[in-house]
């Protein structure tokens, strides 16, 4: 099991990294690192609202509704997003889970409302990481719960291999060290039935540890067939395949820091709230709350609410669920 910690710090990890990078949503590479060099790295940020987005709304609603059923409930998460959406609670969310919202909001049932391929954003993946809490020891459980989360918006199989590829990460980070070559062979495994691409780059990844950021990057951003949307984007697209290589080879590439992991990903800049998020949640989950810095995780909020104390409760009451159930 996760220790509790391990719980709050994924939460908190994922917040912080998309708060930061929503600041800088969609801007260049070169950009995007100014901003890491001269107001992150430096903590002048007194001009930050703290305010997170879709990425951690959605994953905040995802163990809101586990914390309510005592398990993860496709029906019942498919409505919570149906609701964040039809009530205009979301900030800055994807062309897909809005088209998804709205058959939801239609009566579609949640296993056929998701958008079709080959729509492949990154929604899948930016909000599944409290599923890799919740399955810890059961792998089988936790790639249908991500298959299932997906598919309330996303039906590409892309994006579902993209959602078990963070949510399997999340479950490899909890024990002793982290090595590259073992987690991304168990998550090219995992993968592979549902995106073949997706695996074979997993397990180029680790080779690409000691190159250097912009060998990399160029690299990442041609992996797979992006959609014509996207292709000219700055950085790292919202299609899911790079965003999820990329969010990996941040984390892995700083497994013992979370502030070198998030700046990473930052780093390549493009859909960086969402990059940011994805690699937080991961090392938060790896490194525990006390990793992730004091003064930033005290600031995130959403419109002023689901603070810091709301978090932490919200993700007790997730983290007893999850214990109990495998005490019995
Ligand atoms: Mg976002």
């Amino acid at each position: 099991m996760p220790t509790l910690q391990q719980f709050t710090g994924c939460l908190l990890g994922q917040c912080v990294g998309d708060a930061l990078g929503y600041v800088i949503e969609s801007k260049p590479p070169e950009e995007c690192r100014a901003y890491v060099d001269n107001k992150i790295r430096t903590n002048q940020l007194a001009d930050w609202s703290g305010q997170y987005s879709d990425d951690s709304q959605l994953a905040r609603e995802l163990m809101i509704s586990y914390a309510d059923c005592g398990a993860f409930n496709p029906v019942d998460y498919a409505d919570r997003i149906r609701a964040i959406f039809s009530e205009g609670r979301i900030v800055g969310s994807g062309r897909g889970a809005l088209e998804a919202a709205a058959r939801l909001e239609a009566g579609v049932p949640w296993d056929q409302a998701g958008t079709p391929a080959p729509s492949a954003g990154n929604g899948t993946a930016m909000r599944v990481a409290p599923i890799g809490l919740f399955f810890a020891h059961d792998h089988t459980a936790l790639i249908r719960a991500a298959e299932q989360q997906a598919r309330i918006t996303h039906l590409d199989p892309r994006c579902t291999a993209g959602a078990i590829a963070i949510a399997g990460t999340v479950t490899l980070t909890y024990e002793g060290d982290i090595v590259p070559e073992v987690v991304a062979e168990q998550v090219s495994d995992w993968c592979r039935p549902f995106d073949p691409v997706l695996a074979d780059a997993l397990l180029r990844l680790p080779g690409w540890l000691d190159n250097p950021l912009d060998v990399v990057l160029e690299e990442v951003k041609s992996i797979g067939d992006c959609p014509a949307e996207w292709t000219g984007w700055p950085g790292i697209p919202v299609f899911i395949t790079p965003s999820v290589l990329w969010s990996l080879y941040a984390f892995l590439k700083s497994p013992s820091s979370y502030v070198d992991a998030i700046t990473t990903a930052m780093a390549g800049g493009g859909d960086v709230d969402t990059t940011a998020a994805m690699t937080g949640a991961l090392s938060g989950a790896h490194l525990s709350l006390d990793a992730v810095p004091a003064d930033w995780t005290r600031l995130v909020n959403d419109r002023g609410t689901w603070t810091y104390d709301d978090l932490i409760t919200l993700a007790h009451k997730c983290y007893e669920i999850s214990y109990v159930r495998d005490k019995s």
